[in-house]
């Protein structure tokens, strides 16, 4: 068997929106898993999630989840299939909105827009904010958003992966449950996470790969959930199963275990990936923001997301002529979304500075070839 490869051995660096990059301890530990894990003596792919050995991983990833959030007692902490998407469905079937008290959802960007017809499809919805016309290119400040007290809960997307926009506070009132789709910035920093009846994150675009999706229910916030759910849609299933209600992607978990113990271990918690990540983006944004216009960021300078740096060359040509010099100096997952275009940096927390730094001198190679 061929020995593995190092990240600088390697012929491209992933800087793609999802899946992400993942840490190259943890792939090295992956590789080792497909073959035996070790204390186990079967390969990752071949291990019943009804062993001992798996239930102990789904607790050790909870014990994880919850000191890296700082996590009361009344949540629980699911591992469900479906990604993200599933979870646009199975909170308004659960949380069932009425007229006389609609349920309210911010639309910020691409994915929070997917989240709203969902939600229509069980209830009444009031859109507090809708950016379409200006392409969204910034978040609502407070003062553009009016929050009633009636609503049965506030949803909005922390970071709008495709637009690459970012808050970083804590919206809604604290007498209304928060309901949070933190996909693609989940443990890349602190979020208070005590101030949200319900967190969702699928894996793969910042801690794991695709297939598993964390989902994080304060007690209370099921009291009232109605009782002919589908039993697969229910989240009291899978509490009482304790995530193992039917098969599990016992792979996709056991990776997001170990990029859990990376974080804590290696980084040293969220806090500090947030640092981490800080000085990554503003490496890239100090690039966009000098003054000759070359790079073009593409929102606010109060609303950047550090997980997703999304910009614009001079024309779509100019835009392909970069890409595809930077496929061919190794750097991968570029291209902006496609419903979007332009380019777009994804530095989730797998992405190291020092890859950072390389793209942000081909970055500066690049546009000095043009303008010379
Ligand atoms: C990618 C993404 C989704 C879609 O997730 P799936 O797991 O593919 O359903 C939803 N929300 C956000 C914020 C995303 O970035």
């Amino acid at each position: 068997m061929k020995s593995h490869q190092s990240v600088n051995q390697r012929n491209s660096l992933n800087f793609s929106g999802g899946p992400g990059a993942l840490p190259e301890p943890v792939l090295q530990q992956v590789q080792q898993a497909i073959i035996e894990v070790p204390e186990v003596g079967l390969s990752i792919l071949g291990i019943s999630h009804r062993s001992d050995w798996f239930a102990a991983v789904i607790t050790e990833l909870e014990t994880n989840i919850q000191s890296l959030l700082n996590l009361p007692e009344n949540y629980h902490i699911l591992f469900l299939q479906g990604g993200a998407t599933q979870q646009f469905s199975m909170v308004p079937m659960t949380l069932r909105p009425q007229a006389v008290s609609p349920a309210e959802y911010l639309h910020t960007g691409y994915w929070s827009g997917k989240a709203i017809p969902e939600a229509m499809r069980k209830g009444a919805v009031r859109v507090l904010w809708n950016e379409v016309d200006n392409n969204f290119r910034r978040l609502p400040t407070d003062n553009e958003l009016s929050f009633s007290a009636q609503a049965p809960y506030l949803h909005y997307v922390s970071n709008e992966t495709v637009e690459g926009l970012q808050f970083h506070r804590v919206l809604g009132r604290d007498d209304v449950p928060r309901i949070c789709d933190m996909s693609s910035d989940f443990l890349s920093r602190p979020c208070e996470a005590e101030r949200f009846s319900l967190i969702y994150a699928h894996a793969q675009k910042n801690i794991g790969p695709a297939g598993v999706t964390v989902v994080i229910i304060r007690d209370e916030l099921l009291k009232n959930a109605p009782d002919d759910l589908p039993g697969f849609l229910d989240y009291r299933s899978h509490i009482q199963a304790h995530s193992i209600y039917n098969t599990p992607p016992v792979f996709a978990i056991y990776v997001v275990l170990l990029v859990s113990r990376w974080l804590i271990n290696t980084i040293g918690g969220v806090a500090r990936m947030a640092q981490i990540n800080q000085n990554k983006a503003e490496l890239i944004y100090k690039l966009l923001d000098t003054d000759n216009n070359f790079y073009q960021g593409r929102a606010d300078a109060g609303d950047r997301s550090m997980m997703n740096v999304a910009f614009n060359l001079s024309s779509p040509e100019m835009e392909q002529t970069f890409l595809n010099a930077a496929q061919a100096a190794g750097f991968s997952g570029l291209a902006g979304h496609r419903s979007i275009g332009g380019i777009r940096a994804s530095i989730y927390n797998a992405v190291t500075l020092p890859a950072v730094k390389k793209l942000v001198d081909f970055m500066d190679d690049f546009q000095h070839k043009q303008i010379r």
